[in-house]
């Protein structure tokens, strides 16, 4: 057995017998998992923070509120320049996209068209009851990630040249995967806190004299990396960096900056949203 299938085979082991499936099976989970995005952020966000973190408590701080100001000015203006005619989140557009191609292919049957059930052949020969009322399909993928899977394309499109309409996959996505939710996410602007000396900090506050917790001084130098989980691999490839993956892609590149989302933007615009 060579050390790859030992591995995998010691790593399949941990997952089936001391992490519960629900843990790391999405289609497991017991509740609505957010987002499109499977990996660990906490994780992700650390390695951003790498060199703050050996900074003392307020430089740090300042420096994760300067690094989430860029990331919301950069959402900021991605969602203002999404095309009004555009009403998901690039990445699931660019899915739906896809699956508009491959949903052409499949056979729809209608089941009842009151409840809007139908049955669709899949490519793999199979079939799929989908429930555009309920937002369901028996492939457990519409119901998971809470927009259309293939089938569920196929009978929303069979429903569209049915009716005689414009076909909207929009219609049967969460709100969190449309633009207009994507940009009130990021409309409001993060400052920088000012300086200490412009602190208005209330006078029974400021006579309270805080201590730091008793504790140990450990020998030798502090540990600045986490260590790895039980069957977790020990090096440190780069596999993946800038790769991009999960992320909500720029594909806007030559979009036309249209009024779309900007009016979120404007002043006074969007503040009373609620978010
Ligand atoms: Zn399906």
């Amino acid at each position: 057995m060579t050390l790859l299938a030992g591995n995998i085979l010691v790593q399949r082991s941990i997952l089936t017998k001391v992490v519960k499936k629900k843990k790391w099976a999405r289609c497991y989970f017991e509740r609505v998992r957010y987002n499109v995005d499977t990996t660990n952020s906490a994780e992700s966000f650390n390695g951003v923070i790498k060199d703050a973190r050996k900074f003392t408590l307020l430089p740090m701080f300042d420096f994760i509120i300067g690094k989430i100001a860029e990331w919301f000015n950069k959402h900021r203006k991605e969602a203002a320049e999404m095309p009004p005619a555009l009403k998901l989140v690039p990445i699931v557009e660019e899915e739906m996209t896809k699956r508009c191609v491959d949903a052409g292919f499949l056979r729809v049957d209608e089941l009842n068209s009151f409840h809007l059930e139908y049955s669709v052949h899949g490519s793999d020969g199979k079939r799929y009851t989908v429930d555009m009322a309920m937002n369901t399909c028996t492939c457990g993928q519409f119901d998971k990630n809470k927009y259309p899977c293939v089938h569920a394309v196929a009978a929303a499109t069979f429903m569209a040249e049915k009716a005689g309409k414009e076909l909207h996959l929009s219609e049967y996505c969460s709100k969190y995967y449309l633009v207009e939710q994507w940009a009130l996410a990021h409309h409001r602007t993060m400052y920088p806190v000012p300086h200490m000396s412009d602190w208005v900090i209330p006078e029974e506050i400021r006579a309270k004299k805080v201590l730091p917790p008793e504790f140990e001084v450990k020998k030798g130098k502090p540990q600045q990396t986490r260590k790895p989980s039980a069957g977790e691999a020990r090096g440190r490839g780069k596999r993946g960096r800038g790769s991009g993956r999960g992320r909500a892609t720029s594909t806007d590149t030559g979009r036309a900056r249209g009024r779309g989302m900007a009016a979120y933007f404007e002043c006074g615009s969007g503040s009373g949203s609620g978010v």
